[in-house]
């Protein structure tokens, strides 16, 4: 008999992401413009076998929608309720319990959380030590190499050539080489993917997340592009049935995006990171350059929690973050429509002016 629960599992506990209602929450990156358009009129447009009758086994209407915008076949494209679905199921799909999963870090913590899940041991390399050389990432028992681009929380980028040797290093190692993990959920915002390599590299599963660009969180629906073997053996683990017939419609319509929306909300949400990073440079803030729809600032007392206390307070949420490199505490902003960032400075300059009279005491 094995001892329930299991041991491993002790130092697990239910995911806690410390949001709050708030006015204006720009705390989680989701799409502040709304859902895409083509997606809320397929769900406004759903039939009673919709949801009454089980949906395709395998979701095969996206992964025909994906295979023709990335021109990749549909046996290169897995799905999931949601992206973290595929993490998790990517990473049990490359090794069982007691093997690693490495990551540049920081970064976005469900890999380390679905690590556990999945009885494999985290190993978080400083994120300047791995982009010095990726080789820091490999090395015993290292079953998957996690890689977040634009990076979770930091918004950094990292570089092609630096990802094609980190690719070269992990097929080199031949069967035993591990399973590279690229996360893309926020590639949209940084004008550029690397979805065309995974078909041709052997050992590359890029994941992409419907909740972000498109806008639609609460659906659950992530996808992934990877050669068919290893696109068939993360659809093994996953299991049937994960994407619902409604999701798996109205993701199939946002990805094939025959409005033309999601490159209009990008090239606007782009333009207000620029505009946020030099409010923020013009208030002495430091912030650190992104690629995503997001920018990590210092936080302004030092203390990240008690900055998003007080922002809260003024009706917005952002995430603190603790013990991010070159910035120390710091808060995580999303960026959305330009009225809403005014609300989020004229919180930031009400908490800048009350750190002031506080150190004025
Ligand atoms: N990857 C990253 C880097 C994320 O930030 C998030 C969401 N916060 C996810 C994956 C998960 O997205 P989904 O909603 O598709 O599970």
């Amino acid at each position: 008999m094995t001892p329930f629960p299991r041991a491993d599992y002790r130092s697990l506990t239910k995911y806690e992401p410390g949001r709050r209602p708030a006015e204006i929450d720009l705390s989680d990156n989701t799409n502040l413009w709304g859902p895409h358009p083509d997606a809320l009129a397929r769900i406004r447009a759903a039939t009673a076998d919709d949801v009454r009758c089980y949906p395709e086994v395998y979701a095969d209407t996206l992964r025909a929608a994906v295979a023709e915008r990335f021109e990749v076949a549909p046996e290169c494209v897995t799905t999931g309720a949601g992206s973290d679905d595929i993490l998790d199921s990517a990473f049990r799909a490359a090794a069982g319990p007691g093997a690693v999963v490495s990551f540049p870090a920081p970064t976005f913590v469900m890999a380390s959380e679905l690590a556990q899940v999945n009885g494999m041991r985290a190993s978080a390399v400083p994120w300047a030590d791995a982009m010095r050389d990726p080789t820091a990432l490999l090395g015993d028992g290292v079953a998957v190499v996690y890689v977040c681009r634009p990076n979770n929380p930091t918004g950094a980028l990292a570089p092609r050539a630096w990802m094609e040797r980190l690719l070269d290093l992990a097929a080199g190692a031949g069967d035993s080489g591990p399973l590279v993990v690229l996360d893309e959920a926020y590639a949209d915002f940084a004008g550029e993917t690397l979805i065309g390599w995974a078909a041709e590299r052997q050992r590359l599963l890029v994941v992409r997340t419907c909740s972000k660009a498109f806008g639609l969180a609460g659906l659950r629906c992530g996808f992934a592009v990877a050669r068919p073997e290893v696109a068939l053996e993360v659809e093994k683990s996953r299991g049937p049935y994960k994407v619902s017939r409604l999701t798996t419609e109205t993701a199939a319509a946002a990805v094939r995006d025959r409005s033309g929306w999601t490159p209009r909300i990008v090239a606007e949400c782009v333009e207000n990171r620029r505009r946020l990073q030099d409010e923020l440079a013009g208030r002495g803030m430091r912030a650190l350059e992104s690629w995503a729809n997001f920018i990590l600032f210092a936080a302004p007392s030092g203390s990240g929690a008690d900055d998003a206390a007080a922002l809260r307070e003024a009706g917005v949420q952002v995430r603190p973050f603790r013990n991010i490199p070159d910035l120390g505490d710091a808060l995580r902003v999303t960026v959305g429509p330009w009225p809403v960032l005014e609300r989020f400075l004229a919180a930031l300059d009400r908490r800048l002016a009350g750190i002031r009279v506080e150190g004025a005491r």
